[in-house]
């Protein structure tokens, strides 16, 4: 694997989790309770309970879109268990293998925490399926949860990368 392809997983993942992040920020600003009942409007910070809530002033609601964030992060992971798939086989032939992609030199991403991750997105993916068929409070409050998990999720595993640099400096 050649130095170009190592950057673009690299920089891959750090939008991965940065987007876990946005959308963890994003739909903390939101509120719970959609009155108005368009679910995709409210996801999208531009209906009028979202406006009308103190949480998000008229100005910050606009660029409040979940809906937007969620799409990139759909993309982005997308992307990279493509990408992982090709080098490492489909992702659980790999998991079950205990696959790594090295995402720059000496810090590889295992085929499991990648799994974990597509998994924590569908739970938020499916969350987001239920708010936008209900409108219901419970389901906001679900997305909110599952949000919060993948962004711990991301957060937890790049924890461990950055373990395994200094490990390498250190060592
Ligand atoms: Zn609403
Ligand atoms: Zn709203």
């Amino acid at each position: 694997m050649n130095n170009t392809v190592q950057i673009d997983f690299l920089s891959l993942w750090q939008s991965v989790r940065s987007g876990a992040t946005q959308l963890f920020q994003a739909v903390e600003l939101l509120p719970d309770e959609c009155e108005c009942g368009d679910a995709d409007a409210h996801l999208e910070g531009r209906c009028s309970c979202c406006g009308g809530h103190k949480q998000v002033s008229k100005a910050e609601g606009t660029g409040v879109n979940c809906a937007a964030i969620l799409d990139r992060l759909r993309a982005d992971i997308a992307t990279l268990v493509k990408d992982f798939s090709s080098l490492a086989g489909p992702l659980e032939m790999a998991a079950m293998a205990g696959q790594r992609l090295e995402l720059r030199r000496g810090v590889f991403l295992a085929a499991s925490d990648l799994e974990r991750i597509y998994e924590a997105f569908e739970r938020v993916d499916h969350a987001v399926m239920g708010f936008r068929r209900t409108c219901a409070v419970p389901e906001f409050k679900r997305v909110k949860l599952r949000s919060a998990e993948l962004r711990d999720q991301c957060e937890r595993i790049n924890a461990d990368l950055e373990g395994e640099k200094s490990e390498k400096l250190q060592g």
